[in-house]
């Protein structure tokens, strides 16, 4: 079903939404085009008006019962994400609890859309500066996160006061539908959110993009697609917000604990099986600690267990399709041509029930180098591509030669030498020591190819707002 002006809305077609775990059909969502694309913008549109005229403390009430409503929901919002994306169970708790801090954090920064008078070069003049929601926004979102990367974007545009039409990925409209009943039941007005369910993104998309009554893009996923729809914005000026790919490089220098950072890498680089934006994708270890790393890492790796997200002590979920699954393949293939050792994996798990579902073994790479497929494609899938280096001195062009510029990560116990290396990274989050530096309360986004703006904290809320200069003679 769609969701325009506050009602729920079928089409004459529909297709079907499956369990990438075991191929089993979850049910089958209304399939939309441009007609249906062009009613809910009309109905965004329309909405706007009152919708940016409430006081900031009604919209910030809406959104806090928003973020009530999705907190007493959450178990059964991870597990319907469990069933149609995949993720375990304990991970798809997490995003939960994730993507409602988004609302949360946002019904409290509703409240803090400062404006700010500036000093004039007349005497007789007065400058003001006030803030305004950008109007009527377009979201286009992705898969793997899909309840949080739907959150990041409507809980700032509703605290801004704007309104939106939102095109979720096509492999995880039930977990959309479920968000969308909570607005609904948490009261948010007629028309102020909306969503079209397509198969094909292509029809929906050209409307969103080329209706002028549109002011914005946020879009989460593919830097190919990005660059297309971006593309496509730029006739009617529109402004983008940008999240991308990445190809995140985590270095793990002679001085830190190999055992703790391969414990970190093992965590950070197999969540959601390897498909997330912030994934490291090549691991740079010194060569004095790359034995005992790499002994480390292949262990841990070696016991992740493989299955249903439902199932106690799974930790590995499905791929999200076959062209997923076959890439992954292709890196690791292209990878042992070229040289490098499969420590642990290096295949599709089919035994034990796995043959239904989409299931790739968590695999470490070792002796990866330069001309392998892996040291510059996104791989989205659960490889540790290993990289053994010697020097500091070129570390940071090492892992700085790539297009993207998302997350990076580094280990170290040397103040001086972490505070270097992260002032040298161009990428547009760090992590030091650290595995996790995302909260709603903290700017995601990446530099580069990895995208344009942030979302989080309080410059996620800068996106969906205009600058209005007032001066006037007094
Ligand atoms: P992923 O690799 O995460 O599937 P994509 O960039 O292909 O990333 O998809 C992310 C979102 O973009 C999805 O909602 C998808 O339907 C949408 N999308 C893909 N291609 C287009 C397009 N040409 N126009 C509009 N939306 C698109």
């Amino acid at each position: 079903m769609h969701y325009i002006n506050g009602l729920w809305v079928e089409s004459d077609r529909s297709f079907a939404v499956t369990n990438p775990a075991n191929g089993e059909v979850l049910g089958s969502v209304a399939d939309g085009g441009a007609a249906e694309a062009e009613a809910a913008v009309k109905a965004a549109y329309d909405a706007f008006a009152a919708w940016s005229g409430m006081t900031a403390y009604q919209r910030s009430e809406i959104l806090y019962r928003s973020w009530t409503l999705m907190s007493e929901r959450a178990e059964d919002l991870a597990n319907l994400m469990t069933a149609e994306q995949g993720k375990p169970l304990k991970a798809a708790r997490n995003e939960v609890k994730y993507a409602a801090d988004f609302l949360l954090w946002y019904a409290e920064e509703a409240k803090r859309v400062y404006g700010e008078t500036i000093p004039a070069p007349r005497a007789d003049q007065r400058f003001m500066v006030m803030r305004e929601p950008v109007g009527v926004c377009a979201a286009i979102t992705p898969w793997n996160y899909p309840i949080s990367m739907l959150t990041r974007k409507i809980g700032p545009a509703l605290a801004a006061g704007c309104t939106m039409v939102l095109k979720p990925a096509e492999q995880t409209p039930l977990c959309a539908k479920a968000m969308f009943e909570v607005f609904h039941d948490a009261g948010v007005p007629a028309g102020v959110v909306n969503m079209v369910n397509a198969s094909d993104p292509v029809p929906v998309g050209k409307v969103l993009l080329e209706d002028p009554r549109v002011r914005k893009l946020t879009f989460t996923g593919s830097t190919e697609v990005g660059k297309l729809l971006a593309a496509q914005a730029a006739p009617t000026m529109k402004r983008v917000s940008m999240e991308l790919g990445g190809h995140a490089p985590f270095i793990v220098f002679d001085d830190a604990d190999p055992v703790h950072a391969a414990k970190g890498a093992s965590l950070v680089k197999f969540l959601n099986t390897g498909q997330a934006c912030i994934s490291p994708n090549r691991i740079y270890v010194q060569r004095s600690i790359a034995e005992p790393f790499i002994a480390t890492l292949t262990e841990r790796v070696a016991k992740m267990k493989a299955g249903l997200g439902t199932e106690t002590g799974v930790s590995i979920g499905p791929l999200v399709d076959e062209p997923s699954l076959a890439k992954v393949d292709r890196q690791v293939q292209d990878a042992v041509a070229h040289g490098a050792t499969v420590c642990t994996g290096g295949t599709r798990l089919t035994e034990d029930g796995l043959g239904d579902g989409l299931f790739y073994a968590p695999t470490v790479l070792s002796g990866v180098t330069a001309d392998m497929l892996i040291h510059s494609e996104e791989t989205f899938g659960p490889v540790a591509p290993v990289i053994v280096f010697d020097d500091e001195a070129d570390i940071l062009e090492k892992a700085n030669d790539t297009a993207y510029g998302l997350a990076a990560y580094l280990y170290t116990r040397d103040i001086s030498r972490a505070w270097r290396i992260a002032e040298g990274l161009r990428f547009g989050i760090i992590g030091i020591n650290d595995i996790n530096p995302t909260a709603a309360a903290a700017p995601f986004g990446g530099v580069k190819e990895s995208g344009i703006g942030r979302e989080g904290g309080h410059v996620g809320l800068d996106e969906y707002l205009d600058t209005k200069l007032v001066g006037w003679s007094v």
